[in-house]
């Protein structure tokens, strides 16, 4: 499609990809495993909660899969990425945690999940859902395959009262949320300058000590930068934004 043609259809559908940032008032990052959102978004959340947005993380899984060593323990290194992900946070300034605890590296898009992420949106009512995109070509991690897809299904139910009917009969109301952004995507149709809080992004890596050395961190600095390029910014993070018309039937979508 030329790009006129992808803006005809994106004013069809309404989708606004620059304003999913611009006008985010509440931002709900649900992420597979503690450390996503830094390396994914740091930049971007650092930039939201500066300018006055609220931040809530969800993370799925509790970690207890991410070491090499055979000495640490399953439910140490969790409790140790707990305190990581706080202190991450912490650096951007969230403050506001979610742990859901299924086991890292098992995670299946269920039912249950689902429900539990409906419920969550229902309950802060976000302007925009930040997740990892779950249809990236060769992903190979079961948890980030499935956080995208419960995530997805749950931005897309939510508004329905019918759908996890339990929540509406305990007082919480259906919620559509404007925006959903993906990270770690093919095709991502906004960019972030993050030049001015790359820094802080970085000490917020720097946190997740159990998961990063030295040279991860210089990796993911170098590809902020690399992101950067593409839209003559220092350092940049990239996302393809949807909304609801986007994410059924739509077969323009993943040229939007
Ligand atoms: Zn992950």
């Amino acid at each position: 499609m030329t790009s006129s043609e992808v803006e005809y259809v994106r004013s069809l559908i309404g989708l606004r990809p620059e304003r999913a940032f611009e006008e985010c008032g509440t931002l709900l990052s649900i992420q597979p495993h503690p450390d996503d959102t830094e390396i994914a978004a740091g930049g971007t959340v650092a930039k939201l909660v500066k300018r006055g947005c609220r931040v809530i993380y969800v993370t799925v899984t509790d970690g207890g899969a991410g070491t090499t060593s055979p000495s640490i323990k399953w439910e140490e290194l969790s409790s140790m990425r707990k305190k990581e992900q706080q202190a991450a946070a912490q650096t951007l300034g969230v403050t506001e945690l979610v742990w859901l605890d299924y086991r890292d590296s098992e995670l299946r898009p269920t039912l249950e999940l689902r429900n539990k992420l409906i419920t969550l949106i229902r309950q802060y009512r976000p302007d925009l859902i930040l997740t990892v995109d779950p249809w990236l070509l060769y992903e190979a991690h079961p948890d980030h395959i499935a956080t995208g897809l419960a995530a997805s299904e749950a931005y897309f139910f939510s508004n329905l009262p019918n759908v996890n009917r339990e929540d509406i009969d305990r007082g919480l109301k259906p919620h559509l949320t404007k925006h959903i952004a993906y990270y770690w995507t093919k095709n991502p149709n906004i960019y972030i300058d993050i030049t001015d809080v790359i820094d802080l992004k970085m000490k917020a890596i720097e946190a997740h000590k159990s998961q990063f050395g030295p040279e991860d961190i210089n990796l993911y600095r170098k590809i902020s930068q690399k992101i950067g390029e593409k839209r003559g910014f220092g350092y940049g993070e990239a996302f393809k934004v949807l909304n609801h018309y986007a994410l059924h039937v739509n077969f323009y979508a993943d040229l939007l």
